[in-house]
């Protein structure tokens, strides 16, 4: 849940700038290659913004090989695999910021779609306060 007035000013800027993320996906992109010797080199983005990741091997990867980055740290994090009907929301909604603390899982679309609705009328709330 939405913990601060800091964090709904963080929600409110919803973009960074393209420049901005080029670097950040370049460097890490570096980074990876360097430090993981097995690393394949598959990381792109998605057309709406997400990262995926090579995992030919997952069993819910695209016919492609590609997966979506959140997911599978997501699934890191609690120990199984997601089903296809879980949902992973970027807390900041920065669709490549995929720090696990950014990342909360959902049971499945409807849950998510609520808790957007309620994010929307919380911060609506927020703005029409201030002046
Ligand atoms: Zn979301």
């Amino acid at each position: 849940m939405v913990k601060s007035k800091k964090q709904l000013r963080h929600l409110l800027k919803l973009n960074k700038s393209e420049k901005q993320r080029k670097i950040s996906s370049e460097t890490s992109k570096k980074r990876k290659g360097k430090l993981h010797p097995k690393w394949k080199g598959g990381r792109k983005i998605s057309s709406q913004g997400y990262i995926l990741i090579h995992e030919r091997e997952h069993p819910n990867s695209f016919i492609s090989g590609y997966m979506f980055e959140h997911r599978k740290i997501m699934e890191k994090h609690i120990g199984r695999y997601l089903s296809s009907k879980e949902r992973v929301h970027h807390i900041d909604f920065d669709r490549q910021n995929n720090n696990i603390e950014n990342l909360k899982l959902f049971k499945n679309k409807t849950e998510h779609q609520q808790y957007h609705t309620l994010l929307r009328s919380f911060v609506r709330e927020e703005l029409c306060r201030k002046e």
